[in-house]
């Protein structure tokens, strides 16, 4: 499960940037994760309580995970039909092409934290 890693990434960029605001607790964390990101939001849900459970001091046990996710989206650049792609290798559903310009659902980054 690498969310565990991805987690622990961003954990330690909100940490850090919380300490130098001196911010000694975060209450909530908003990420956005795009459906084509790789990175699953429940695993990362599940990641973060870990996380909680192993008892960091920056965390409390009512510290909240947020997950926005963003869909996917592609443009395919032979017929510019709009559509969802599933996969990264996207296919145009009218004309059967790959090779489609992804435009949205790539997206994984911290939006914003609150914290005290
Ligand atoms: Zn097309």
């Amino acid at each position: 499960m690498h969310e565990m890693a991805l987690m622990g990434d961003i954990l330690n960029l909100v940490f850090d940037d919380a300490k130098q605001k001196k911010i000694t607790k975060v209450k909530s964390i908003t990420l956005t994760v795009g459906q084509l990101s790789n990175a699953l939001p429940d695993a990362l849900e599940m990641a973060f309580d870990i996380n909680k459970a192993q008892g960091h001091d920056m965390l409390s046990d009512s510290s909240k995970l947020n997950i926005i996710v963003e869909e996917a989206k592609a443009t395919c650049i032979f017929c510019e039909e709009l559509y969802k792609p599933t996969h990264r290798i996207a296919i145009c559903p009218k004309c059967n092409m790959p090779g489609g310009k992804l435009t949205s659902g790539e997206t994984f980054k911290v939006e914003t934290y609150e914290g005290e």
